[in-house]
């Protein structure tokens, strides 16, 4: 597999659940999907420690291996297990954690247009970020692109693109103030 790093300059292909040149961390943190239908996607934001970007604990968090002696907030989320299929770093990087075709988890007790259990028809993608920080220009190129290749793979996703705040308004705020949903939305026409 070639690993790119930086944002993505095509619509990358997706073979089997798995999107093509990009990194592939493999987690134990996913689950068959029950209903096998992909039909939305997720966008997130995530940063560890909270608002500090450009280390690699976001991925050790997804793969169980975070260093609970590097910051005391790791402390709290270190039994959690939790996972999205993507993750797209501040320079672009993509990293993909569970084949599309399986289950991650990463929206909980969620509602979508009157369905529950987003997990089970979703493809979740964390941005590195936080909820008033604004994104940056690689990640919206590599958003733009593994969207489009999402939604070839998977045609029923159509516009069923939210934010997780949106599916779970009671616990969730992400991917906040700062994502622009309209230049995404112009990037993806
Ligand atoms: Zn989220």
């Amino acid at each position: 597999m070639n690993v790119l790093k930086g944002p993505l300059t095509f619509i990358p292909k997706i073979i089997s659940g798995m999107c093509q040149d990009v990194i592939f961390y493999k987690t134990k943190n996913f689950g068959t999907r029950v209903n096998n239908e992909i039909s939305l996607l997720v966008i997130h934001n995530i940063s560890l420690p909270p608002k500090i970007f450009g280390d690699s604990y976001i991925e050790r968090f997804f793969l169980n291996s975070l260093p609970v002696d590097k910051h005391p907030y790791f402390l709290e989320i270190q039994n959690l297990e939790v996972s999205s299929h993507f993750c797209i770093k501040r320079d672009g990087t993509v990293v993909q954690f569970v084949s599309c075709l399986d289950k991650a988890w990463h929206a909980g007790v969620s509602l979508y247009k009157g369905r529950e259990k987003c997990n089970e028809f979703s493809i979740g993608i964390e941005l590195e970020g936080a909820d008033d920080i604004p994104y940056t220009d690689a990640q919206y190129q590599s958003l733009k692109y593994l969207t489009l290749s999402l939604r070839q793979s998977y045609p029923n996703i159509k516009d069923n693109i939210t934010g997780h705040s949106n599916i779970a308004p009671t616990r969730k705020t992400d991917p906040g103030i700062a994502f622009d949903w309209e230049r995404f939305w112009n990037s993806i026409k």
